[in-house]
């Protein structure tokens, strides 16, 4: 048995008027985020982690946002095909911890929603998905609201070297 980790980086602006899906959950908001998908930018640094761990590449190369059938797809589907891959090199996930930057909304209140919805798209307990949320202390671009960045690490763990 060995152990793998990933890290995974995602940024969207916001866009005023669109629902903002954020951990696999609706959060009620006056903007959501702009994307060839549902713009889910936790979900896409988890995927990208997850990747990594694999050394299976990223996500832009397995979900190009030029192909239309990722067009407005739930970012779910992609953490469902990133342990699909995971699992053909003999690979699952472990665990995965996520930081998100963002000024406005708050998010504390979302977090259990979003790590259930979260472990229940990579299959795994509820207690093997971290999810935080911090703001920029008003600085830059997170702290002028434009958008909101996310970081993530996986760990997985298999056979394979
Ligand atoms: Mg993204």
């Amino acid at each position: 048995m060995n152990t793998r980790s990933g890290i995974g980086y995602d940024s969207h602006r916001f866009i005023a008027g669109r629902p903002l899906h954020l951990g696999g959950v609706l959060v009620p908001w006056t903007h959501g985020l702009a994307g060839h998908s549902d713009g889910d930018a936790i979900l896409h640094a988890v995927v990208d982690a997850l990747l990594g761990a694999g050394s299976l590449g990223d996500i832009g190369s397995h979900f190009p946002d030029t192909d239309p059938q990722w067009k407005g797809a739930e970012s779910s589907r992609f953490a469902r095909e990133a342990v699909r891959l995971l699992a053909e090199r003999g690979l699952a996930p472990e665990h995965v911890d996520v930081t998100v930057i963002v000024e406005r909304p708050k998010l504390a209140s979302h977090i259990p929603a979003m790590r259930e919805a979260t472990a229940n798209a990579l299959g795994l307990p509820v207690d093997a998905v971290s999810i935080k949320a911090k703001t920029n202390e008003g600085m830059g671009w997170i702290g002028r609201g434009e958008g909101l960045g996310v970081i993530a690490v996986a760990t997985v763990r298999g056979a394979s070297g």
